[in-house]
Order: C-alpha cells, then sequence, then structure tokens
C-alpha cells in the first residue's frame, strides 16, 4: 500500500437506499473525478475546499447516474488527503458502475480500513481513535456506542500518552544518573524523581485496567447464562425473554443439545442470553460435548438464571450446581408457576428467586427487571474505558516491566537494568497509541475493518 495511489470505494453498505456514497481519496482524487463527473461551470478540481455540486456521473458506456460531488482538500478531510464523495443513487448495481467508472479513471480499489490507516498515518488519529471507528461501527448497544465514541474523542489516548511521558521522563532520569556514574556523585534527586514517576505510570495503568471487566463487558455483552436440569423450561425462557422462538422446545429431556446464544440490548448494555444443554448424566457424546461447554460458559457468566420447577423442590444436583461463591451472581428462577407451587422448595435464602411462567408469562417483567439490575451493577459505564483487548495486552505487558524496573531501581542494581525495563514498558503503551508501530501491528489492527472505512 503506498501512500501516493489514489485509492476508492464504496462507503456505504451495499444494498438498496436512498443513496451510496463512493469515496476518493489521495493526490489524484480531483484529477479522477473529474474524468467522471459532469456539471455546469469548472469542474471539481478548480473548485475550492467544502464545496458541493450537483452533476452526473459518466463512465465509458455514457451516462451513469445523476449525483452530487462533495470536495474535501488536503488536509481538512478524514484522511488529510484530497478527498472527493460521490453520492450517487443507492442500490447494489448502480454504486458499482459508478464506482468501476472510478477505478477505470485511475483510482485503485482501496484495502479494508484503507482510509482510517491513512488518516492515522498522516497523524489525524492516533490508533486507540481509529479502532474506535470501527468499535463505534459495530456497537451493539447505546452505552458500547458512547464508550466507543469516549475514546474516538481521544480521551483514552490522553490517559496513555501521559503514561508514555511518565514512563520516558523515569528512563531520562536514570539516564542522566548514569553520566555521573563515573564521577560518584549522582545527583540525589534523580533516582526518586524516577521511582515517582514509575509509581504514577503504575497507578495510571492500574485504573485503566480496573476499567476493563466493565469496558469489554460493553463491547462484547454480559454473558447471562441459563441452566438448570433437563426439561424445566430454559428454551421456553430463553424464548420468552428474546420474544421469538430461538431453541427448540419439545417434552423431552435433552433436547437442547448444543448451546445457543442470542444477544438481546437492556438499558443500552448488551446481554450475551445463553441456553445451556440439559446438564445430566448421559451417554451421548455430542451431548457430552454441550454439557462440557456448557460448564466452561457457565464458570464464566456474570449471571445464572438457574432454573427449578416451581413445583418442585431443591433437587442434589440443583445444590451441587450453584457451585459460584458469588451468591449475587444467580437468580433462582422457578419455572411452569401455571402448574403448581410447591410450599417449601428449600431454596437458601442468600439467593434471589422469582417465581415465573413462561408460558403465561407471569413473573416475566420482574424477572427482566431483576438481570437488569444485577447486569448494571457489574457494568458501570467508566468514561474512559480500556475495550480493546489488543490495549488490555499491552497495557499489562507496561505494567509488568514497570514492576521490574521499580523493583530493579529499589535493589540498586546495574542503573542499565531499570532503563531496559522502562523503555521496554514505553514501548508497549507506544504501541497502543501507534507512537511506535510496525507494518504487522498496522495490518493486525486494520484487517478487521470494512472496505470503505
Ligand atoms: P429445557 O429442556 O429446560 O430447555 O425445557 P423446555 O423449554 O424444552 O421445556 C420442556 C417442556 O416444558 C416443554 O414441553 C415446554 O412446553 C414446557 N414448559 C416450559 N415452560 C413452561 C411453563 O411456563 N408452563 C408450562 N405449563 N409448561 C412449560
Amino acid at each position: 500500500m503506498s501512500g501516493n495511489e489514489t485509492i476508492a470505494a464504496l462507503a456505504t453498505p451495499p444494498g438498496v437506499g436512498a443513496i451510496s456514497i463512493i469515496r476518493i481519496s489521495g493526490p489524484e482524487s480531483l484529477a479522477i473525478a473529474d474524468r467522471v463527473f459532469r456539471c455546469r461551470g469548472p469542474g471539481l478540481s478548480a473548485r475550492p475546499h467544502g464545496t458541493f455540486v450537483v452533476g452526473r456521473v459518466e463512465g465509458s458506456e455514457g451516462f451513469l447516474d445523476e449525483a452530487v460531488a462533495l470536495i474535501f482538500r488536503a488536509p481538512s478531510s478524514y484522511t488529510r488527503e484530497d478527498v472527493v464523495e460521490i453520492q450517487c443513487h443507492g442500490g447494489r448495481e448502480s454504486s458499482r458502475r459508478v464506482l468501476r467508472a472510478v477505478l477505470e479513471s485511475g483510482a485503485r480499489l482501496a484495502e479494508p480500513g484503507e482510509f482510517t490507516r491513512r488518516a492515522f498515518l498522516n497523524g489525524r488519529l492516533d490508533l486507540t481513535q481509529a479502532e474506535a471507528v470501527m468499535d463505534l461501527i459495530a456497537a451493539q448497544s447505546d452505552r458500547a456506542a458512547a464508550a466507543a465514541a469516549e475514546q474516538l474523542r481521544g480521551g483514552l489516548r490522553r490517559s496513555l500518552d501521559a503514561i508514555y511521558e511518565q514512563t520516558v521522563a523515569a528512563a531520562a532520569d536514570l539516564e542522566a544518573g548514569l553520566d555521573f556514574l563515573d564521577q560518584d556523585e549522582v545527583p540525589e534527586g534523580l533516582p526518586q524523581s524516577a521511582a515517582d514517576r514509575i509509581e504514577t505510570a503504575l497507578k495510571e495503568i492500574r485504573l485503566l485496567l480496573s476499567t476493563w471487566d466493565e469496558g469489554h463487558r460493553l463491547r462484547e455483552g454480559a454473558l447471562v447464562v441459563i441452566s438448570g436440569r433437563p426439561n424445566v423450561g430454559k428454551s421456553t425462557l430463553m424464548n420468552a425473554l428474546l420474544g421469538r422462538p430461538r431453541a427448540i422446545v419439545t417434552p423431552i429431556p435433552g433436547t437442547t443439545r448444543d448451546i445457543l446464544e442470542e444477544t438481546l440490548i437492556l438499558d443500552g448494555v448488551p446481554v450475551r442470553l445463553v441456553d445451556t444443554a440439559g446438564l445430566r448424566v448421559t451417554d451421548c457424546a455430542i451431548e457430552k460435548e454441550g454439557i462440557a461447554r456448557a460448564r466452561a460458559l457457565l464458570a464464566e457468566a456474570d449471571l445464572r438464571l438457574h432454573l427449578i420447577e416451581a413445583r418442585s423442590e431443591m433437587s442434589k444436583e440443583d445444590y451441587e450446581a450453584l457451585c459460584c461463591e458469588d451468591k449475587q451472581r444467580y437468580v433462582i428462577v422457578r419455572s411452569k408457576r401455571d402448574i403448581g407451587v410447591h410450599p417449601n422448595p428449600k431454596i437458601p435464602s442468600e439467593y434471589t428467586t422469582i417465581c415465573i411462567s413462561a408460558k403465561t408469562g407471569d413473573g416475566l417483567e420482574q424477572l427482566i427487571q431483576t438481570i437488569k439490575d444485577k447486569i448494571s451493577n457489574r457494568i458501570l459505564s467508566p468514561p474512559n474505558s480500556v475495550i480493546s483487548e489488543r490495549h488490555r495486552l499491552l497495557l499489562v505487558e507496561a505494567e509488568r516491566e514497570l514492576e521490574y524496573g521499580k523493583n530493579a531501581l529499589n535493589e540498586q542494581k546495574d542503573p542499565t537494568i531499570p532503563i531496559t525495563h522502562l523503555r521496554s514498558a514505553a514501548e508497549a503503551i507506544g504501541k497502543t497509541t501507534g507512537k511506535i508501530y510496525h507494518e504487522d501491528l498496522l495490518n493486525q489492527v486494520f484487517s478487521r475493518f470494512c472496505v470503505g472505512k
């Protein structure tokens, strides 16, 4: 990929719509647009930044569409290059014809994320902001979008830049100390100021890492797992919560052989709702596999809805299933209350218990409210949260290197040792924002983008 080439792509989703936008970016974008766009008066390349022009698009086969062209001159554009956006009529074929005319006139089809990659390389965005663009596009809920928007505004970048500066300054303090080694008079303040800076950086990193649990739940969704013995009504409850049939419901125990997952949005938080295979001893290999996966999901669940029939009391298996220490992470759902309610089901009083009938809808509202309350207790929507696994891993690496640096400094070892660790920490932080990058890192980040972004 060369920044000197002019690239083009469809920036709107392919398919039927009122308009489609073909975006062209690069040094030749105005000249290329001139070749396909006809309008009254001067051509697009003779017009100033910030104008829009009504005209028509013509290709080798003649008239293609009526369109509007928007002109953004460098550096006042998304990519900081000359950009022309042609708005033509929506529709898969018509927009493709306009794009083809643009490509035939000298542009190259953009790679996924190439516009944003250029925006990054040209200094308009840092890497966390570039990634936020994709997260904003992919956000499944209001609060996930808000977290991505905050990152796009540069909230995370500012925190990371401050940590980077502290780390680099700590290394510089120690390096300055090296100059005095021969003279036996290292200025007193230098190691202390380095130690203080390391402490500040560590504190900031830990603060950011503490937001990860909530931040990534906002992005990926809180995990709510429905458990219980076969035939207690798990699939029926899942369907009732989703408001549409998804799981197969039959009176034969063990119907739900695999794990079904659906996303539900509750109060702006995506919830991954999972119906597990009936937990029971079985010889069926497929069912066994389902049970193993169910156990793994149960272990990582943010909330478990454990079902027992309202007409029954807790069984030995039910007691065994409530294995997690944190009782707040359970709701015991007494199902099928329309066919009977046991007066003394022997449910330990520490558990939240709700009696429902998925068939009549009784108790469902209360159950949904309880799920919302329990989940929002776990997701507080921090203003500046770490929502990307890539950032988290780099922060963990930086934290470890800073710890090593701090210990080496305390042990008054060879001063080059803490310096090496501090440099590694700075490098890890630099990779989060893209202060330090290499081709592979950019390929990794931008490969998950869509074409046209
Ligand atoms: P699972 O094996 O736990 O997923 O249970 P299912 O959801 O497949 O339900 C087993 C049987 O119980 C089916 O015949 C359902 O129609 C029935 N069932 C589920 N919920 C209710 C309910 O609220 N009331 C009544 N009467 N039957 C229910």
